[in-house]
């Protein structure tokens, strides 16, 4: 053992386990962190498109707001433990400026993401943390119901044994594997005797059942405010108003990310479809008045210029074959039925069934080591002592907005500490 007491094992150096590391190191322990890959912070790196969206404003209860109840639950004690102006006041700290836009999410004003990580590295260099980089852990040993060993791998070598007085577990999810998460920390976990919550798509694109012509016309096309609805069995079961983005597969964007789990988890039960509302200020009486207003001022114009007031124009002609109207119809010969095939379209134009939310395109994953086995307080195992878990690696997928770094940032701080402090009480 080194001169400053027991080791403390943290795996993965993402965000969790940064700041696990880093929090555990500053209060006098001895903490080793072991990543697989090259670098710290990988995720952080590409999160917020290079921006990094920090975390979100508001109050700790705000914050929450962006999990499911169960999962807001859990890491109530941790958020409140670590606070999201604790988070900014640490980078801040160190120079980085951030700014609030009016949806709540946190980024550095001129900065990137690169910063983000740069003050984190200079963090655990202070701290004294040894990082360990190319250091693939492969199981994690316990003896008499205690944590004992990490077991990891180097490029080229043998596989090695680090003795361990706690482990932290940071390896993250499943999603974007090429960054270093390959899911690897729930196999450790399952071995380990805990169970693992059903791991599927979340803050994911979804890909459509298109043919190639119809997905090379509207790759690329964006919708700007929306509302985009899941249905099953034709009964709705999620709806997320905000951006969209057709892309080459389907479709993307904040209202794709803000259902895709949802839409994930009732394929498992059958098909699931989706719609488009347009123009969601406005009823279908409104609109249909509109139509009309429109008949009667330019009954010479065609109709598809009035669609092409309201969708981008590389949409109309779909629009149009969606309410089997002919593209040169003129407006003066919209007939009733015609004219609520279109409004009926408009409010809600439907894009098929989903082919699939590819899991390792999310921004996370939903499912992982259940909740039920870990102390919310302390994030320590409890079935196996000296174990921790924080980070993606646990059941839990926030909204888009900068909650998902907030919970990985607030479990890893308390599973350091908590670390640390056990850790010296034993020895
Ligand atoms: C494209 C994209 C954009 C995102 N944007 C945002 C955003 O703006 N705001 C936000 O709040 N969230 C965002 N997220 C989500 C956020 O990045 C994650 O929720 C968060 O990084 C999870 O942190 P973590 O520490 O638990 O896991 P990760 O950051 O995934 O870190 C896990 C680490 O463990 C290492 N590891 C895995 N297995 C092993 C092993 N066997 N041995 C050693 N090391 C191992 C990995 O290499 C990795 O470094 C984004 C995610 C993506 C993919």
């Amino acid at each position: 053992m080194g001169s400053k007491g027991p080791n403390i094992v943290v795996v993965g150096a993402g965000a969790a386990g940064i700041i696990a590391a880093w929090r555990a190191a500053s209060m006098g322990a001895r903490v080793i962190l072991l990543e697989k890959t090259v670098r710290i912070g990988t995720k952080i790196l590409i999160s917020g498109g290079g921006k990094c969206n920090i975390t979100h404003a508001g109050s700790v209860e705000d914050v929450l707001k962006g999990f499911r109840p169960n999962e807001a639950r859990f890491i109530r004690p941790a958020c409140y433990r670590f606070r999201n102006d604790q988070v900014i006041e640490m980078l801040t700290d160190k120079g980085l400026e951030v700014y609030t836009r009016p949806d709540g999410r946190i980024f550095p004003v001129d900065q990137t993401a690169k910063d983000v990580v740069a003050i984190l590295k200079t963090y655990l260099e202070e701290a004294e943390v040894d990082i360990r980089y190319e250091h693939f852990v492969k199981g994690i040993d316990v003896k008499d119901g205690r944590v004992s060993a990490v077991r990891y791998q180097k490029p080229g070598a043998e596989e090695q044994s680090l003795p361990a007085d706690s482990v932290i577990v940071c390896a993250g999810g499943s999603s974007y594997p090429n960054s270093g998460t390959t899911g690897d920390g729930w196999q450790w976990a399952r071995t380990l005797g805990h169970s693992i919550v059903k791991v599927t798509a979340a803050l994911a694109p979804v890909y459509l059942t298109l043919d190639d012509e119809t997905a090379t016309n509207r790759s690329g096309i964006a919708l700007r405010d929306c509302v985009l609805k899941a249905r099953f069995g034709g009964k709705e079961f999620a709806r997320w108003r905000d951006d969209l983005l057709f892309t080459h597969q389907g479709v993307s964007g904040p209202t794709v990310l803000g259902i895709s789990r949802e839409v994930a988890e009732r394929m498992r039960d059958g098909e699931v479809t989706l719609e488009i509302d347009l123009v969601p200020d406005k009823t279908f009486e409104v609109l249909t008045a509109e139509t009309l207003t429109y008949v009667s001022q330019y009954p010479k114009r065609l109709i598809a210029t009035f669609v092409d007031e309201i969708v981008p124009s590389r949409l109309v002609d779909g629009i149009l074959d969606a309410a089997t109207l002919p593209k040169d119809l003129v407006a003066g010969r919209l007939d009733k039925k015609s004219r609520n095939r279109l409004v009926t379209v408009l409010k809600g134009w439907s894009l098929g069934p989903v082919r699939t939310v590819p899991l390792e395109k999310g921004e996370v994953v939903a499912g992982g080591v259940s909740l039920d086995e870990v102390d919310p307080q302390t994030l320590q195992s409890d079935i196996v002592a000296g174990l921790y878990f924080c980070g993606e690696v646990l059941d839990i997928a926030g909204d888009v907005g900068g909650y998902n770094l907030q919970a990985a940032f607030a479990t890893g701080y308390v599973a350091g500490e908590t670390a640390a402090k056990t850790t010296f009480k034993k020895s």
